[in-house]
């Protein structure tokens, strides 16, 4: 099926448009640099780029995908979780747009839209005129099919969850996730306190080259043995990002120089070692030997370097889609849209709103 997708639950405004699991368009724009003199994402602001961009990037992909609007068998759209205001102009794009042509609308989960990104391939003839929106990157993951069941880790600067996934479209389980704050945002907070601009994510790794990952030993959240009870796949990462400020204050006080690429370095790793940690554990405990990466924090050096060393170790697949597809984007929704379609479900009845707390397993909305 042909499917255009949109996705507006946090700073992007994006549209993508899928025929089954092949990649036609994928038009993303950003409203991070209008949120860089804040330190992070502002609700409001973010609601109102979606208002200006959502237009111009549904023509944009519809353009660049080579088709019309009337050949579309669905619209897909996210329904949540996210920013309610962000939410709602998506949602109600998607209605307007499924009135307008008459066609069914799919309203999906974001989170499992981002598993579904990983389903997506590019068709071989776009190689002969590439374009922006085309993903960067090494071979696509989608080339090979999703197996089930596998774990996904999501980690974004709204999120930072570990799930089980049986099936997409109809089983998809959390394991845990943040207690307090995301992972992304964690990056931009330290990046804030060490004087390096928004998106702190780029800024921390760039840094880091330069630093020793073992100079100073931050707290790994939630993984001491009684914590590990109650919350063995959960993650927190206010206590990290306090213990970083703490550490940087008390040397500014003292009149000593902070070591920048230290401190980033160490940082770095205390992230990328609790959310490895339990991933693989999460993969041993559910006997699952696939793991699956998604959010933009994915775009991490690290991460990625030790999420290979350590799968490889402990024999687990794993897969990374391209970069353009891990931050949020129109594309994966539209994928899940049309799997929910090739596995026989019903569209969602125009009822439904956006929900800025909806559950994992809520992956259509009725
Ligand atoms: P959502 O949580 O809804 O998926 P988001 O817009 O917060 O949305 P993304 O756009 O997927 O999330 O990712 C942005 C986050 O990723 C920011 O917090 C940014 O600092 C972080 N990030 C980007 N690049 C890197 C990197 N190289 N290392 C660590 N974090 C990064
Ligand atoms: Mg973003
Ligand atoms: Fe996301």
């Amino acid at each position: 099926p042909l499917v255009l997708g949109i996705e507006s639950s946090c700073d992007e405004t994006g549209i993508g448009i899928v025929r089954g699991t092949t990649l036609l368009s994928n038009t993303i724009a950003s409203s991070m640099d209008q949120h860089a003199r804040y330190g992070g994402v502002v609700p409001e602001v973010a609601a109102r780029a979606h208002l200006e961009e959502m237009i111009p990037s549904i023509e944009a992909a519809v353009a660049e995908a080579g088709i019309r609007l009337a050949d579309l068998d669905a619209i897909a759209v996210t329904n949540g979780p996210g920013l309610a205001g962000a939410l709602m102009v998506g949602v109600g794009a998607a209605k307007a747009l499924a009135v307008a042509l008459g066609k069914p609308i799919y309203a999906v989960n974001h989170l499992v839209g981002h598993v579904g990104a990983d389903l997506l391939h590019v068709p071989a003839a776009d190689a002969a005129h590439p374009d922006q929106s085309a993903p960067a990157g090494p071979a696509l993951a989608g080339s090979e099919p999703l197996e089930y069941p596998t774990i996904a880790l999501l980690v974004s600067g709204g999120h930072t969850s570990l799930l089980l996934v049986r099936d997409l479209v109809s089983d998809v389980e959390l394991l845990g996730e943040t207690i307090d704050d995301a992972a992304g945002e964690a990056f931009d907070k330290v990046a804030r306190v060490l004087g390096l601009p928004y998106p702190g994510g780029p800024q921390i790794d760039r840094v880091a080259v330069d630093g020793n990952p073992k100079a100073i030993r931050f707290p790994r959240g939630l993984s001491l043995p009684k914590d590990m009870a109650k919350h063995r796949y959960d993650f927190s990462f206010s206590g990290l990002k306090t213990a970083v400020a703490r550490w940087v204050e008390a040397r500014q006080d003292a009149g000593e120089e902070v070591p920048i690429a230290d401190v980033a370095a160490s940082f770095r790793e205390a992230v990328v070692d609790v959310l490895l940690t339990k991933a693989v554990a999460a993969c041993h405990d559910h006997d699952v030997p696939r793991l699956l990466l998604g959010g933009g924090v994915i775009a991490n050096a690290r991460l990625r370097e030790v999420a290979k060393q350590r799968t490889d170790a402990a024999g687990i697949a794993l897969r990374i889609p391209p970069l353009s597809l891990c931050t949020d984007n129109g594309a994966m929704i539209a994928a899940l849209g049309a799997q929910l379609i090739m596995a026989g479900h019903a569209p969602s009845s125009l009822e439904f709103g956006a929900d800025s707390t909806l559950p994992v397993s809520e992956i259509q909305a009725s």
